[in-house]
């Protein structure tokens, strides 16, 4: 089996290490990991500037972007051929709740699998390293049931583990995306020369961690399983959108209602080539 293997705190990172040794005995992997730590960069592609890719003496490899660029990179041009999965990890700290749209851990497992490939993120869920060992041997027997027991079609899992010792570790446990408040507010600080300066402030405490959650799974010491899907839309929310689009009047009211040329949009806007809308 070929695994491409990638993170977000970087390739000096030892939850890359700890993940690339405990998932040698599945077959090749290939190590594409950022130079410098992403956190918190989600799904952001380079797109101003060229990227290099170097070559470190173990043998992993390492781009000047993020981590999105390095999945990109690997899978479009850089590796001989195509991995059975990506993995993405292990990352410094838990990626639950909306963590999640601001993880650059599970961002890579993200770009494996809008190119078709079975993804996995993984996240210790608590800072520190201080049971590395025990999550990394987590990670790797996830995969190995899943290499035992493919699941069938295209697969995005984010997984978050405990900071425990093995032994203390619980069940598996498929969960939903719990909730957060608001993050904690800026930290304002003034720079040598007068000028302010803000520091992005912690996360916010959890809204909704109630039973069938991640943040409930961990905090009783299981390990938390996500499957992730990447259809924003609310589609229950389009209905009452069509109604107030309805109340517009003139040429726009009717053309907004018309639903054939929503079709038309959407299938001009996933022409092969087109320009990055971004
Ligand atoms: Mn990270």
């Amino acid at each position: 089996m070929h695994i491409l293997l990638s993170n977000d705190d970087g390739y000096l990172a030892p939850g890359l290490h700890a993940l690339y040794q405990a998932l040698l005995p599945f077959g090749e992997i290939s190590v594409v990991a950022p130079e410098r730590n992403c956190s918190g960069a989600s799904n952001s592609l380079t797109l101003s500037r060229p990227l290099t890719v170097s070559t470190a003496p173990n043998g992993f490899r390492f781009v000047n972007g993020t981590p999105t660029d390095c999945v990109h990179i690997a899978l479009t041009g850089l590796l001989d051929s195509r991995p059975d999965i990506v993995v993405s990890g292990i990352n410094n700290g838990q990626n639950m709740g909306e963590d999640t749209l601001y993880s650059g851990t599970v961002a890579a497992a993200t770009e494996g699998f809008l190119f078709g490939v079975p993804a996995f993120a993984f996240s210790l869920a608590e800072h520190g390293w201080a049971h590395l060992d025990a999550a990394a041997a987590e990670a790797a027997a996830v995969i190995a049931h899943y290499v035992a027991t493919p699941l069938p079609g295209p697969l995005l899992l984010n997984v978050n583990i405990p900071n425990r010792p093995s032994r203390d570790i619980g069940d598996w446990r498929v969960t939903r995306l719990g909730k957060r408040h608001p993050s904690q507010p800026v930290i304002r600080q003034t720079d040598p020369r007068g000028q302010p300066i803000y520091w992005i402030g912690a996360t916010g405490d959890t809204l909704d961690a109630s039973d069938g959650t991640d943040f409930h799974a961990v905090s009783l010491g299981h390990v938390s399983i996500t499957p992730l899907q990447l259809d924003l839309t609310d589609t229950r929310r389009s209905p009452a959108l069509r109604e107030w689009i309805g109340t517009v009047g003139g040429a726009r009211g009717v053309q907004a209602s018309n639903e054939s040329s929503e079709t038309n949009e959407s299938q001009r806007l996933t022409h092969a080539g087109a320009e990055r809308p971004l």
